[in-house]
């Protein structure tokens, strides 16, 4: 069997024929591919298909397919231009890779079921690509899959922000509470970026959003306000609590700070190896923890004050409970942290307060962002390891891929 022969049957590529196959026993195998209509040209970005071209220029494209055994395979063909009414001019289209790729599309659906399932060391192994150019194939995937009509019909969403790349970039994420699916992002994490969701979906889509949670930062409540007037807005008992742990991390601080000036270290010592104790849930500390926990209580004194304060407002959420008790508990609470003299949870106690409303109606609702925590973990650990992605979209690609309405598949699993 002739070598062209064997490569057209073992890689059944529709509407492409390979014509001829070179390998020099060390490079790639390259095979020279036709289309078999070869008179229509299509262009990349939608459906348009002409017999015209644009000029009589040929130009070589070639894109790296799965491998042959260990040995890079790479199909080489000669492409026209055409112009697009819409698009303008444009390099033909080809059925086997997806437009401006190196890559066909086989190979990138390999890239984008891996990457959500092997960390960055292995995927750059295995495939022998940049990790810069996974974050560009990953932007490809999900620019192909995702589709409008995931903006359809929403009804409860939560809107936050997570940083990526070292500090001061920020994404900003919106879930759908009923899916635990990300559904959009955009670099940024102001009241102009909420906007840009609101716009993309239309005001028809907005129509049926019931609620929106969220942090209580202003940027967002401004932008649900102003374009989803009819939403409520649901303040997310996730953030209430993380305020109180902030809070309780300021009043550890500055316990640290004043021990460090003590004459005795091992005192300073102590309060500065206590942090996950104090923060982290009782439910989830380790043994020291729970000893280094007991010796505070004994302790006493306002760190302990703190911790229970913190503690206090956690089970008031965590607990199955009727709204009314809620609020009032949370109420009692705002009364408890303004009479505790500390500065960090009166300021907390004053911000929960100024936001009674929002708060009421994500308990009424039983809404809260911390109540997705797969969804959350897995976000965490794509944008760890979208770093040294070179973009915002690659990074929010990546978390699509992960997390949002898309499904990979390998290319022999289609
Ligand atoms: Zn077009």
């Amino acid at each position: 069997m002739r070598a062209t022969t064997l490569l057209n049957r073992v890689l059944k590529f529709s509407g492409t024929n390979i014509t001829t196959v070179e390998f020099d026993g060390q490079g790639p195998v390259i095979a020279t591919v036709k289309l078999t209509a070869r008179k229509k040209l299509s262009c990349p970005h939608c459906p348009f298909i002409t017999k015209a071209a644009y000029d009589t220029r040929w130009a070589e494209s070639t894109w790296r397919h799965l491998d042959l055994g260990g040995t890079p395979l790479v199909l080489k063909m000669l492409r026209r231009r055409l112009r697009c009414p819409e698009h303008g001019v444009v390099v033909q289209a080809v059925p086997f890779a997806r437009p401006n790729a190196r890559f066909t599309r086989d190979f990138e659906d390999l890239v984008a079921w891996l990457v959500t399932r092997a960390d960055k060391s292995s995927v750059s192994a295995f495939t022998r690509i940049a990790w810069r150019t996974v974050g560009a194939i990953c932007e490809r995937v999900v620019e192909e899959q995702l589709d409008d009509t995931r903006f359809e019909n929403l009804v409860s969403l939560g809107v936050d922000e997570i940083s990526w790349k070292k500090h001061h970039n920020y994404l900003t994420l919106i879930s759908d509470h009923e899916t635990s699916t990300i559904l959009w992002g955009a670099a940024g994490k102001n009241a102009a970026t909420l906007d840009k969701f609101f716009t993309e979906i239309g005001p028809e889509n907005t129509q049926s959003i019931e609620a929106v949670s969220m942090d209580m930062g202003a940027a967002f409540i401004k932008s649900v306000t102003k374009n989803a007037p009819d939403a409520a807005i649901c303040i997310d008992p996730f953030h209430c609590v993380q305020l109180a742990t902030n809070a309780l991390d300021a009043v550890r601080r500055a316990f640290w700070q004043k021990a460090r000036e003590l004459p005795d270290q091992a005192f300073a010592k102590k309060y500065k190896g206590n942090r996950w104790a104090l923060l982290k849930n009782p439910g989830k500390l380790t043994d020291m923890q729970d000893a280094t926990l007991k010796q505070m209580e004994e302790d006493g004194g306002e760190l302990w004050e703190a911790y229970l304060l913190k503690e206090s407002l956690r089970e008031v959420f965590a607990g199955d409970l009727e709204t009314e008790d809620v609020m009032g508990m949370i109420s009692q609470w705002c009364d408890a942290a303004t009479a505790s003299g500390m500065a960090p949870f009166m300021k907390t106690g004053a911000t929960l307060r100024g936001h009674m409303e929002g708060i009421y109606q994500a308990v009424t609702r039983k809404i809260s962002n911390g109540k997705h925590e797969g969804l959350n973990n897995k976000i965490r650990t794509m944008t760890r390891r979208s770093y040294g992605f070179h973009s915002p979209e690659a990074t929010l690609a990546l978390i699509m891929l992960a997390c949002g309405p898309v499904t990979t598949r390998l290319p022999y699993h289609k």
